[in-house]
């Protein structure tokens, strides 16, 4: 016997044609979170198993992999003779205290000489007559037993928890995340990673006006993001100089609008480069100026690029609610300046006009500037396992 974690995936085996890639996909994906662990890993179409003495490692490191349905503590037995299963089921319930409990059984080996339902009832009766002041409760248990009969093995696991769920990262291809350093891009991030998608990062700042504090911040996100997909590359584009020249020659209250413009050209570029197929960003309809629907279209109208915005639909509140579950709150609410803080206009226009902002773009030729960004732009690879931001402080 062996103890073991089996991973379930769910929502993977819906996928019918693309089932195998799927697979191999979060396979790869959880050698990747289990890098620094010993275990042996085996799987087939409808379970993984993970052989290790690290099962809580094991485990804290599987709860941010994406594609997990379930993951399952518990036990193999070698075969699946059913006094077998009965006398081990006898051993491993001595030691558990619980007082209500059911049994479920799955059998995917169909030759197996009796039913799921007579295997439970018998295994049932295992425990009943091993443990004292316990009962049956098929409604409200507080130990669900369940037992897989599978081809010459069957599995006992007592222990279910729910794992992050969606599909696995890169099953989508890659897209190219606008992280800002606030509180609505990492959010994005995560929610389009759910979906499948990996992500590149691109950050634009505005030194001397933007702080190193700043980019180390941005920094720290990628790292806390990166917990759910493996590395990210990051690509800092230094904006000050288009910045500064939108600020010279466009009329103040379509700063944003063409300022906005520009990263989602350069973000663009980046993308095509780098194989992403689309943008995501962290836009909510009407939470500022620039994210009112017509803003949005006229800041759209530079690119032919789906741009997926996971983050739209959303309230401040329902943002920042998963920003705290998934670690980036406390470092987005850092007091750092972000390069649209700092040209922010007193009167932001809410209703641009397409013609208008073109007109003011042409003002100015900033095709060299944008050239000159993207070539000049710093490349930073970030894992889970690199030091800290408070280290680098
Ligand atoms: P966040 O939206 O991440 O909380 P924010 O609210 O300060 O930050 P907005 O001004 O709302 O940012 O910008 C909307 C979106 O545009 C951001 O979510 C992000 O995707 C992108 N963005 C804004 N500033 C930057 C930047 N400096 N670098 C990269 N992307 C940015
Ligand atoms: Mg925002």
């Amino acid at each position: 016997m062996k103890e073991l974690i089996i991973i379930k995936y769910g929502e993977l085996t819906t996928k019918k044609d693309n089932i195998k890639f799927f697979i191999k996909t979060l396979v790869k994906n959880v050698e990747e979170a289990l890098r620094d662990i010993d275990y042996k890993l085996e799987y087939d179409n409808g379970r993984m198993f993970i052989y290790t003495d690290k099962l809580e490692e094991v485990k804290e490191k599987l709860r941010n992999v994406f594609g997990i349905f379930e993951i399952e503590t518990g036990y193999e037995l070698e075969n699946n003779d059913i006094n077998y299963i009965s006398d081990v089921l006898k051993d491993l319930v001595k030691d558990k205290s619980f007082k209500t409990f059911k049994v479920v059984t799955k059998r995917s080996d169909k030759s197996y000489p009796i039913t799921s339902m007579e295997v439970s009832k018998k295994l049932g009766g295992v425990v009943l007559k091993n443990k004292k002041d316990i009962s049956v409760d098929v409604h409200n248990p507080e130990v669900t037993i369940d037992i897989e009969i599978r081809f010459k093995k069957a599995y006992i696991y007592f222990e279910s928890e729910k794992g992050l769920r969606g599909y696995p990262v890169g099953v989508q291809g890659k897209g190219m995340l606008m992280l800002s350093g606030g509180i609505d891009s990492p959010v994005a991030a995560f929610l389009a990673m759910k979906r499948g998608i990996r992500l590149e990062a691109v950050y634009f700042e505005s030194p001397p006006h933007t702080s190193d504090a700043a980019k180390e911040k941005v920094k720290t996100l990628v790292k806390i993001l990166s917990k759910y997909s493996g590395y990210i590359k990051l690509h800092v584009i230094n904006f000050t100089e288009i910045q500064e020249t939108i600020y010279k020659n466009a009329p103040h209250d379509y700063l944003i609008t063409i300022m906005r413009r520009m990263m989602y050209r350069i973000s663009e570029r980046l993308a095509r480069k780098n194989n992403c197929k689309a943008l995501v960003n962290g836009e909510s309809i009407g939470q500022v100026a620039s994210q009112t629907l017509t803003s949005m279209a006229v800041i759209n109208d530079v690119t032919k690029m789906p741009v997926i915005r996971p983050v739209a639909c959303l309230d401040k509140l329902e943002i920042i609610d998963i920003s705290k579950k998934i670690d980036t709150y406390e470092t987005s609410i850092l007091p750092y300046e972000d390069c649209c803080t700092i040209f922010v206009p007193k009167h932001p226009v809410i209703n641009p006009e397409l013609d208008k902002a073109i007109e003011y773009e042409n003002l100015f030729d900033f095709e060299p500037l944008l050239q000159k960004a993207i070539k000049e732009k710093e490349i930073i690879k970030i894992t889970p396992e690199d030091k800290k931001f408070e280290d680098l402080l």
